[in-house]
């Protein structure tokens, strides 16, 4: 499958499909005079389960490889450093690629390496993790402060996206679920025909076809890409990608990285956004039927306890798209119709009691 993303500053394929990863041999070689060399970037798990495969059907021969930690740990300043430190050891110049080969986190640090290194050289995504179907696709790139998350980044679109979907078989069931997540919210989004689709054919993550994984995130990436082509820089419709990330973030960062997953977190602030647009705009949708869906694909649906309720409410005050005293919300009025909220932190927390009472 291609499709194409198309944003005001250009515009890039993406290959999806099981054996996509030989298309990135062709795309490397149509530009190959404009290539001086290519560094790949890659954490430690994915090196460990699929370097030697990647560099054989790839057909890289000559390449610098940079092995970072996994996980978030990659998108540290110490890490940052060091991928430039190889840059600069390996002479990479304006005219070098750098290729980006893990889940999102390898994506972001090997993306604002790609941004930054001489104020800006190309790169290409080849993501290995069902999440990456939304990181990998619209540009933003970023590292972590000890402060806060993705705070130090950059738009900065890729070459092209090559989303070899055999890569995802020794993904392990947590990070599947985590990922899954982002399709969910994709169908919840923009579109209630898919998110029946999602509903009706899937009651256990292992049980996923082939088949329906490449329709889920084909479809999912056409969804963000539209986002993006619409609103490259997030300026006003993009930001209802962040449907379900203002608690899901501040779930997170309260527990602590790692120990929800991203998408687990998200799953929960889906439901809390939805419970509110039922409260708020009389969203007509059947959350305990949603709430059991989720439960039975094994996502937490409460928030975890042991987490102040203050501070998740003053974390989601913080939040990089809220803006004076106000919390700007992403609400659906229907299953595919987002709307923007400001709502105000009396509302916010009366809700969240509710929720805890009546729902999580
Ligand atoms: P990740 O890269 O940390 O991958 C999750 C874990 O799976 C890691 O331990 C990794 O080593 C492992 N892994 C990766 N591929 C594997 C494979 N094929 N088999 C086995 N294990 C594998 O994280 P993620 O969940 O892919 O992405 C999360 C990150 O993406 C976060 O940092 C988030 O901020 C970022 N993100 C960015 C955007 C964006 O638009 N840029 C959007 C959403 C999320
Ligand atoms: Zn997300």
């Amino acid at each position: 499958q291609q499709l194409k993303i198309v944003t005001s500053t250009n515009s890039y394929p993406v290959f999806v499909g099981g054996g996509a990863i030989h298309l990135l041999y062709e795309f490397i070689q149509k530009e190959a005079d404009n290539y001086t060399s290519v560094m790949v970037i890659t954490d430690e798990t994915v090196a460990k389960l699929h370097l030697d495969s990647f560099q054989k059907s790839a057909g890289l021969s000559r390449i610098i490889v940079k092995i970072v930690p996994s996980g978030e740990q990659a998108k540290t300043f110490p890490v940052y450093y060091d991928c430039l430190s190889a840059a600069l050891e390996n002479k990479l110049d304006r005219k070098s690629l750098i290729i980006s080969f893990g889940g999102g986190a390898v994506g972001d640090l090997a993306g604002f390496v790609a941004a930054t290194y001489m104020r800006g050289i190309r790169f290409i995504q080849v993501p290995t993790t069902i999440l990456a179907h939304d990181s990998a696709v619209g540009g933003k790139v970023a590292v972590n402060h000890p402060l806060g998350k993705n705070m130090i980044g950059a738009f900065h679109q890729p070459e092209a996206v090559i989303y070899d979907l055999d890569y995802l078989k020794t993904l392990p069931e947590r990070e599947v679920r985590s990922g899954f997540a982002e399709v969910i919210k994709h169908s919840l989004i923009s579109d209630e025909t898919f998110y029946d689709r999602l509903r009706e054919q899937i009651y256990s993550l292992d049980a996923i076809t082939e088949t329906e994984m490449l329709d889920f995130l084909t479809t999912g990436i056409s969804i963000k890409g539209s986002f993006v082509a619409k609103d490259e820089k997030e300026k006003g419709i993009r930001a209802f990608l962040n449907f379900g990330h203002t608690l899901g973030h501040a779930i997170e960062a309260e527990a602590g990285y790692g120990k929800v997953t991203h998408g687990e977190a998200v799953a929960c602030g889906m439901l809390f956004a939805l419970g509110l647009s039922k409260e708020l705009l009389g969203l007509e949708f059947h959350l305990e039927g949603f709430q059991l869906w989720l439960k039975k694909l094994g996502y937490k649906t409460s928030i975890p306890e042991g987490l102040d309720r203050e501070r998740l409410i003053e974390k989601m005050k913080q939040d990089k798209k809220s803006v004076g005293g106000t919390i700007r919300y992403v609400l659906l009025e229907k299953i595919g119709k987002p709307v923007l909220m400001e709502i105000d932190e009396k509302t916010l927390t009366a809700y969240l009691k509710k929720f805890e009472e009546e729902v999580g």
